[in-house]
């Protein structure tokens, strides 16, 4: 996908019937200012009956009606054509963006990012369903109109070919001119809508710093800004179609005095010939004139196609997955961390030389200060981000190896700020199921997941809408949904980044014991915080800026790794054991 036109072209079947609409149009254009003329001429000329007049009546209707069947097909046709058009482009973009979901969302706002780009897809709509097939009508209709013009009366011909060129020259000269205006416009409605959304996520900060006040003069100026440019943009807009209609008014005139000339004055035309060019040449105009406003809307739309054009071309060098698939229906993998190594950007944080062998059914404690990289690293092993050197065996062969959905399926991972998505509690621990789950699962994961209580206690129950548009989780029970879900998938490798904040001693006990039953049927990998999980472990990994610096059983640790001891003792005061 490059350009809009490339596009347009490359849906030949719908250009065909655009082109034989247009065509079928102007015939009926010609056919009715034909129809009109001749039972005008008869009856009031030639003084003929209505019976005589009938055929011509019956003529007119025929073809009004054609023409109005047409302008609707013609609509339709635009409508479908740009559909299927901005389907294409909505999965292009879905394509993209799922296929590197942790890349785009690591760099933050992938949400807003996605709804931005599927808003852009949108505005290309008008280029589809009303540029393209107003260009095919006006640069089809009135060359027929000008033979049909020419065939009558010569003179009316040369008139209509040397006005005509006015409109799309003069179109040009203000096109260009409000090029730039609009630009502008553009740029203080996205500097306006940018200060808003600002402001409006930060409500609450800017509250408890006092600035909201001041808040409230930024975007009073931003919006009146605004304000003005698209007043100077109408200003523009309305002078240039006033000009417009006075050039085509103007050809309209001389070509009703040279016919009237002829008419009456010189007696060379027939009133028959008069009248049909003089209503003939109305319709020329309009369908120039309509390209314009037509092409206004069409070049909207090219700004909106290159924002997406754009951002489907960055490259976000996407992870690529093989199609191995584990041998036999067995426990957990054998992981294998070797030689790993990670670094965000050029020049940011490096993960660096990690090797690692976690048997099956290992329990693995992540821990080191914040920012030591326990997060990446733990991205790292779920296969969310690739890693710069070395790489994760699982089973003993490269992680990537195997096929995405093969890994997925054998994987929970419990970030520190998992996904809601917006639905109501039970559908978003249902996605965690393979197969379709039964309330009574869902019920149960949540019991499992320490998280039962409090749905319980909300009074639309498993019902109760969250995510986008519903109600808010905290931190905490996001990661316990999480964990719901992590239940119902019964996975062979858990990787659970575990809240940083103290839970409640009810809550407490419930995780601990559902982590121990986990367990047993897979391998558990965790960025512990609480002494407890970091005891349980079965080994230890001591991390400090992005490097490993001890490896154990907590036992081992404590006798020697002074870094250790120093850490647990304070853990040991910030939480119960
Ligand atoms: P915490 O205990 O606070 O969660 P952590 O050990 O999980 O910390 P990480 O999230 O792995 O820490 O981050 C390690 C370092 O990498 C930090 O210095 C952080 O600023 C940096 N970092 C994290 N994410 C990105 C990113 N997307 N781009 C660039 N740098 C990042
Ligand atoms: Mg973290």
């Amino acid at each position: 996908m490059t350009d809009l036109k490339t596009i347009a072209k490359s849906h030949r079947g719908t250009r065909v019937t655009l082109i034989l609409i247009a065509i079928l149009t102007g015939a009926t254009v010609i056919g009715q200012a034909y129809f009109f003329v001749t039972i005008v001429d008869r009856v009031f000329l030639r003084g003929h009956t209505f019976q005589e007049i009938l055929p011509f009546l019956g003529g007119l209707l025929v073809v009004l009606a054609a023409r109005a069947a047409l302008t609707y097909w013609s609509g339709i046709t635009g409508v479908k054509l740009a559909a299927k058009v901005k389907r294409d482009f909505r999965i292009a973009l879905l394509q993209k963006f799922s296929n590197s979901p942790v890349q785009a969302s690591l760099k933050g706002q992938s949400g807003q990012k996605v709804s931005v780009m599927m808003d852009a897809v949108d505005e290309i709509d008008p280029y589809f369903s009303r540029y393209v097939p107003q260009v095919m009508q006006s640069s089809i209709i009135p060359i027929m109109i000008l033979i049909a013009a020419f065939s009558q009366h010569v003179n009316t011909g040369l008139i209509i070919l040397i006005t005509a060129p006015f409109i799309p020259i003069f179109m040009i000269v203000v096109g260009l001119k409000t090029k730039k205006k609009s630009e502008e416009q553009m740029d203080k409605l996205n500097a306006f809508s940018g200060t808003f959304l600002d402001t409006l996520q930060g409500l609450t900060t800017l509250k408890l710093f006092g600035r909201s006040a001041k808040q409230q003069k930024t975007i009073e100026n931003s919006s009146l800004s605004f304000r003005d440019a698209t007043m100077e943009v109408l200003r523009i807009a309305f002078l240039s179609s006033l000009m417009l209609e006075f050039i085509s008014m103007l050809a309209i005139g001389l070509i009703a005095l040279e016919v009237g000339l002829q008419l009456v004055v010189f007696e060379n035309v027939t009133f028959f010939t008069a009248f049909f060019v003089l209503v003939l040449a109305p319709e020329f105009y309009l369908y120039l004139k309509e390209l314009g406003s037509a092409f206004h809307t069409g070049r909207g739309s090219m700004g909106a196609a290159k924002k997406v054009t754009d951002e489907l071309a960055e490259e976000e060098n996407p992870i690529e997955w093989g199609d191995a698939s584990f041998q036999k229906v067995h426990g957990p993998p054998a992981l294998q961390l070797n030689n790993l190594g990670f670094r965000y950007g050029d020049q940011g944080f490096t993960i660096e030389n990690i090797s690692v062998d976690i048997p099956p059914y290992t329990q693995l404690a992540l821990i080191g200060r914040s920012g030591a990289g326990k997060s990446t690293l733990l991205n790292l092993m779920a296969g969310l981000i690739r890693p710069s050197e070395g790489e994760v065996l699982v089973d003993g062969k490269p992680l990537y190896e195997y096929e995405e959905k093969t890994w997925f399926d054998q994987v929970s991972y419990i970030s520190q700020n998992p996904y809601l998505f917006s639905g109501t509690i039970a559908d978003n621990i249902a996605i965690g199921g393979k197969a379709e789950a039964t309330q009574e699962e869902i019920r149960d994961a949540a019991e499992k997941a320490g998280i039962l209580s409090l749905i319980e206690s909300l009074p639309e129950g498993f019902e109760t809408k969250i995510g986008e548009g519903g109600r808010g989780l905290s931190g905490g029970e996001k990661q316990r949904l999480a964990l719901a879900r992590a239940f119902l998938k019964k996975p062979s490798v858990i990787l659970f980044d575990e809240p940083t904040t103290g839970l409640d001693l009810q809550t407490e006990r419930i995780l601990q014991a559902s982590m121990k039953e986990l367990a047993k049927t897979s391998t558990v990998i965790t960025v512990a915080h609480r002494l407890h999980t970091i005891k349980q472990a079965d080994t230890i990994l001591l991390l400090d800026s992005g490097r490993l610096v001890a490896q154990g059983k907590h036992d081992e640790l404590v006798e020697a790794v002074p870094a250790y001891r120093e850490m647990v003792s304070v853990q040991q005061g910030g939480s119960a054991g």
